[in-house]
């Protein structure tokens, strides 16, 4: 099969590889889609401090099932839980195993959605709609993250909310306040681009390096709004770019 393959910093090659073999707890799925996340560029620039060589990336993909093994038919759309937890230290015991003391992702710490097909666990596979595009599906694990990010706020509907930041997970986590409830969403961004695409979804975009933005958000919320920051610096900014 096919696989996008990263061989060393600035080194990634489409290659052929084999197909995965998949054990009694796992299935195969076929992948459709596969998203390029923040991480996987570290990778790429060779910033990720966990992903070794040769590593097929990947970690927010939609697919159907090629091999069900008895847990789902085959056929299935279905995206993926990217996570790897050890399922026995005390966070995995305490039922956050999304905090596991030794968390590891599929496409950072073993081969992840970036090629024709990949193989995890059936208990980290999620069945998507019949009717989700598999472009929508690929999405499913942003979206996760910025609805996660918002319910650990103490948001509240009809609150005035500042994102910092209008990358995927920034505006993820706008869309979620504005679906759910929020009465003025201003986004904080310096990237032309991204401020462009905040003010298109509706958003107040505003740009910190042209106007004050502490005296700005104090007039448009009368001083009362919920400060959200988003503070991973642009890939350009990283070492070895
Ligand atoms: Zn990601
Ligand atoms: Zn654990």
């Amino acid at each position: 099969m096919k696989a996008i393959v990263y061989h060393g910093p600035k080194e990634i090659s489409l290659d052929d590889v084999p197909v995965p073999e998949i054990n009694q707890d796992e299935v195969l799925i076929k992948v459709h889609y596969a998203g390029i996340c923040g991480s996987d560029l570290n990778i790429y620039v060779g910033a990720h401090p966990r992903a070794k060589s040769p590593l097929i990336t990947g970690h927010e993909f939609s697919g159907v099932i090629a091999k069900g093994n008895g847990h789902f038919k085959e056929g299935t759309p279905v995206t993926v839980r990217p996570l790897i937890s050890c399922q026995h230290c005390a966070p995995c015991e305490n039922g956050v195993s999304h905090v596991c003391s030794s968390l590891k992702l599929y496409g950072i710490d073993t081969a992840g959605g970036m090629a024709e097909y990949v193989k995890v666990p059936a208990n980290v596979v999620h069945q998507l709609p019949a009717d989700m595009p598999m472009t929508i599906g690929a999405f499913v694990e942003p979206l996760a993250v910025a609805v996660h990010a918002v319910s650990r706020t103490n948001f509240n509907v009809g609150d005035s909310v500042v994102v910092f930041g209008a990358g995927t997970i920034g505006l993820c986590m706008a869309s979620v306040l504005q679906a759910g409830g929020a009465k003025q969403i201003i986004v904080v961004e310096t990237n032309p681009y991204r401020l462009q695409l905040a003010s298109e979804l509706g958003f107040i975009a505003l740009n910190p390096a042209e106007i004050d933005i502490t005296a700005r958000v104090s007039e448009l919320t009368k001083g009362i709004a919920l400060m959200s920051c988003m503070t991973v610096p642009p890939i350009r900014l990283l070492p070895h770019c």
